[in-house]
Order: structure tokens, then sequence, then C-alpha cells
């Protein structure tokens, strides 16, 4: 038995196209089940769904074979043990710092200075203000970052941005972007030993399904 770890959202929705192609595709009705374990039309086959952010640990760890992962996720994750063999290009977006409307990021981020930036994505956003040589304050949020500069508990937040529409309603503006991001496949080293054939075939399925998916940019 393979399996494929999956999150509800953007990546499952953008994935089944994908599986469709690589000739895998659900035999239940995802929406109608509350079902974490779904069957294939390949009896070898399973899904299962867990959070985005628990994709690479399930991969990690056995408790799937492969997995679909945003490239932020997996920057924060580590991607220990992980096989990282392609570039899906789906979930397309990209991870920025904006701020309000009224703050002066150049000034801010002036060599030696010191702002306060609150974010989900911690490790990227460290790396990120390290290269610029700005000494920053991180604040952990698991969410609705754009509140954290309207409120004054930030200066300036690290988050992903795809339409740009949920910035602009809290009128901030993006003043930097730091990467693009998209979801990668993912899989565990010790199966890829183990099951190397039909994993082998699977990414090769993966990789022959990739154009049939047009891709997008990240700047929509
Ligand atoms: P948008 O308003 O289209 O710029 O989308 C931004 C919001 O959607 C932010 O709350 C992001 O955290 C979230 N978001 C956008 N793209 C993605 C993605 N590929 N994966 C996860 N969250 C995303």
């Amino acid at each position: 038995m393979i399996t494929l770890a999956l999150s509800k959202g953007r990546i499952f929705d953008e994935s089944l196209p994908l599986l469709k192609a690589a000739g895998i595709e659900l035999a239940e009705d995802s929406e109608s089940s509350r079902r974490l374990i779904l069957a294939t039309t390949r009896p070898d086959v399973r899904v299962v769904l867990v959070r985005a952010t628990d994709v690479p640990t399930y991969v990690q760890h056995g408790g799937a074979d492969l997995g679909v992962a945003g490239l932020d996720v997996l920057l924060e994750h580590g991607g220990q043990g992980l096989y990282q063999p392609l570039d899906l290009r789906i979930a397309q977006c990209r991870m920025s710092v904006a701020v309000r409307a009224d703050f002066d990021y150049a000034a801010a981020v002036k060599q030696g200075s010191r702002i306060r930036v609150a974010t989900k994505y911690v490790s990227v956003a460290r790396d990120h203000f390290a290269d610029k040589g700005v000494h920053v304050d991180l604040i952990k949020l698991y969410g609705s970052m754009e509140l954290a500069p309207l409120t004054g508990l930030a200066d300036a937040i690290v988050d992903l941005v795809s339409t740009g529409s949920t910035l602009a309603a809290n009128r901030l503006v993006e003043v930097e972007r730091i990467m693009d991001i998209s979801s990668r496949l993912v899989v565990n080293q010790a199966a890829l030993k183990l099951k190397q054939q039909p994993i082998r075939r699977i990414i090769e399925a993966f990789e022959s399904a990739l154009p049939a998916v047009p891709a997008k940019s990240g700047q929509e």
C-alpha cells in the first residue's frame, strides 16, 4: 500500500487533476465524507487528509509515503528526512513583507535598525532579515497576521500573498517579496528504498502529468 498525504483546501483541489492525470482518482467523495483515509481507484494507493503543516511530519516519520506540501511549510519544517523530487507548480503564491501604508519601511530597515515582525513563518523571516542585516523581534502567530500591524502588535508581517486582496482589504502594502512559493511532492526516504518501484512510478506519473496543469503566475 502506498499512502499519499494531502491537506484540504487549495493543495487538495489543485492536486486532484494531477492525481487524475497520473491515473489515480478518489473512489469516494471527500466532501460528503468525514473520513480521513480515502480509497482511490488504484487498490494499492490511498490518500490521507492531514493539516497542511503536518504533511512533512507524516511523511518524515512514515505515516505517509508521499505528500504534497507548500514550500512555506517545508521551509518551516526543515525538510529533514524528506526527498523532494518535484515542484508541482500548484498553490502558487509568494512570501512577502507587508506594512501599514503609513509605515516607512525603507527607514525602518536601515542597517543596524530593529523592527518587530509578526509571522507564522519565523524561520523564513529570521533568515530574510538576517541577510539584510536588520535586527528583528519576531512574534509567532498562527493566523490573521494582517491584524498585527493594525493593532500595534508589530511593525510588519511576513505572510503569503496571492492576489493581494487580503492585504488591500486591511490597508496593508506589500513592501518586499521574499520568495515565490509553490507546492512540492515530498517522499519518505526509507519508503523510496523499500517501495522503490511503485513510488518511482508515481513520481514519474506526476512528472509527466505536470504539463497538463497550466503553470500560474505567483503574481496574480
Ligand atoms: P490573497 O488575498 O489572494 O492575496 O491571499 C492571501 C491570503 O490567502 C493569506 O491569508 C494567505 O495566508 C492565504 N494564501 C494565499 N495563497 C496561499 C497558498 N498558496 N497556500 C496557503 N495560503 C495561501
